[in-house]
């Protein structure tokens, strides 16, 4: 039986969404290709040949450049039984069976005591994937994850109407096993991409600690909630000690009405404290934003640059961060608020959201004109001074400072 993986964008990581599938169906017997569209296009004789065609759907763009490949497939292989998995396949299950899709994989949310080692011989190297920029020098980056789902119940989150508050980890040994192949294959730097990290604390600290001790020149990044950060804030010095690059962390906004219609877990005071917490570790924050919500007004964005500004916190945010736009998905819990009622259209298939209008049509267009603004090439210093000047109508000075470790490619939906 043949098998046909295929993923179209994961974000600039060779797709463990791809590996561990294969590690899986090979160990049952399937022969399997993998195709990572975003590197080169799939052999059209083996789509051809395949009994089942799968796609890995992590992400809402994944899964808009995944649909014209349904359809592909569709017509050059209609025998093929088509499946689905990953995040955004069961947010968009109703549209994908409309393309014919016939399966899709729930959330891998049992004890399973099978781990088969990911399967990453046939995917493209790891240096031809984001690198990591630190000290004016590019690391090849690996990519792994110690546990899937969240504990948490953040009400824009597309994690929660899959995972429903429910995490699991995987074993410390499993993700090793992970890690060494990719050091074998040349990662210098591992991204752990859990939706948290820290929902099992005791586990991080086992995992960090493990690969410390076995790869110690490995650095890694991670990505923590701030509550988290404050709760456990015992375990950062272990995260310094061993080799944590930076945290990434979903902070959305800096307005304490928003964060609690987004059920963050947050304040704005919480945000400043973790800043300073994180500092004082001697760890690098890389905060994360959706700068432009239905609550945005021209004053709360012109006080969310200033904040940034005056924390010093402009070489930590990727320009993106600056003009991200809500989305609403399917089965979203922002749905439940009368506000969003309010500002939202009907779902539209072909973008895979529900459309919303601000009430103010300005800050629909400041949001368009900066999206377009922060894909200019450029520092981050930069690319911060122009919205600046978007935003106030005046220039701003900014002494360059050093970059801190950045992927190459954002993190985002
Ligand atoms: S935003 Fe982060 S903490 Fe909140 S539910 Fe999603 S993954 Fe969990």
């Amino acid at each position: 039986m043949r098998a046909v993986l295929i993923s179209t964008y994961d974000l600039g990581h060779q797709p463990l969404g791809l590996a561990s599938p294969a590690a899986y169906l090979e160990r049952r017997g399937w022969q399997v290709r993998c195709f990572d569209t975003s590197a080169g296009t799939p052999d059209p004789q083996a789509l051809a040949a395949a009994d089942l065609v799968g796609f890995f759907l992590p992400m809402h763009t994944a899964t808009r450049l995944a649909v014209p490949w349904i359809k592909r497939v569709k017509a050059l292989n209609p025998r093929a039984r088509l499946a689905a998995y990953g995040l955004y396949s069961q947010l968009n299950q109703e549209y994908l069976q409309e393309l014919g899709v016939h399966w899709f994989a729930p959330p891998p949310l049992s004890k399973s005591a099978d781990y088969p080692v990911p399967q990453r011989q046939g995917l493209k190297p790891l240096d031809q994937y984001a690198h990591l920029h630190v000290l004016g020098q590019q690391r090849t980056v690996g990519y792994t994850e110690g546990s899937h789902g969240c504990k948490h119940l953040c009400r824009h989150c597309p994690v929660v109407p899959v995972y429903q508050g429910q995490f699991r980890i995987t074993p410390v040994e499993a993700v090793m096993a992970d890690i060494r192949q990719q050091v074998a294959a040349g990662a210098q730097h591992i991204t752990f991409g859990d939706p948290d990290f820290f929902n099992g604390p005791g586990h991080a600290r086992r995992l960090v600690e493990a690969l410390q001790a076995e790869f110690p020149q490995l650095t890694y990044d991670v990505t923590i909630k701030i509550e988290h950060l404050l709760r456990h804030r015992e375990l950062l010095p272990v995260l310094r000690a061993t080799g944590c690059s930076f945290i990434t962390s979903a902070v959305e906004s800096l307005d304490d009405a928003v964060l609690e219609k987004l059920a963050k877990g947050h304040t704005r005071a919480d945000f400043l404290e973790a800043v300073a917490l994180v500092r004082q570790e001697g760890l690098t924050l890389a905060p994360t934003f959706i700068a432009f919500t239905p609550w945005t007004t021209r004053s709360s964005y012109r006080e969310f640059l200033e904040t940034i500004r005056a924390l010093d916190l402009i070489e930590n945010v990727a320009p993106v961060q600056l003009a991200l736009r809500l989305l609403i998905t399917q089965g979203s819990r922002l749905l439940e608020l009368p506000d969003i009622e309010r500002v939202r259209g009907d779902f539209h298939p072909p973008s895979l959201l529900y459309r919303w209008q601000h009430e103010d049509p300005e800050m629909d267009s400041l949001a368009a004109r900066l999206m377009k603004l922060v894909a200019q090439p450029g520092t981050r210093t930069e690319i911060f001074a122009k919205v600046w000047e978007q935003v106030f109508h005046e220039p701003l000075d900014l002494i360059p400072r050093s970059a801190i470790p950045y992927m190459d490619e954002p993190w985002y939906c």
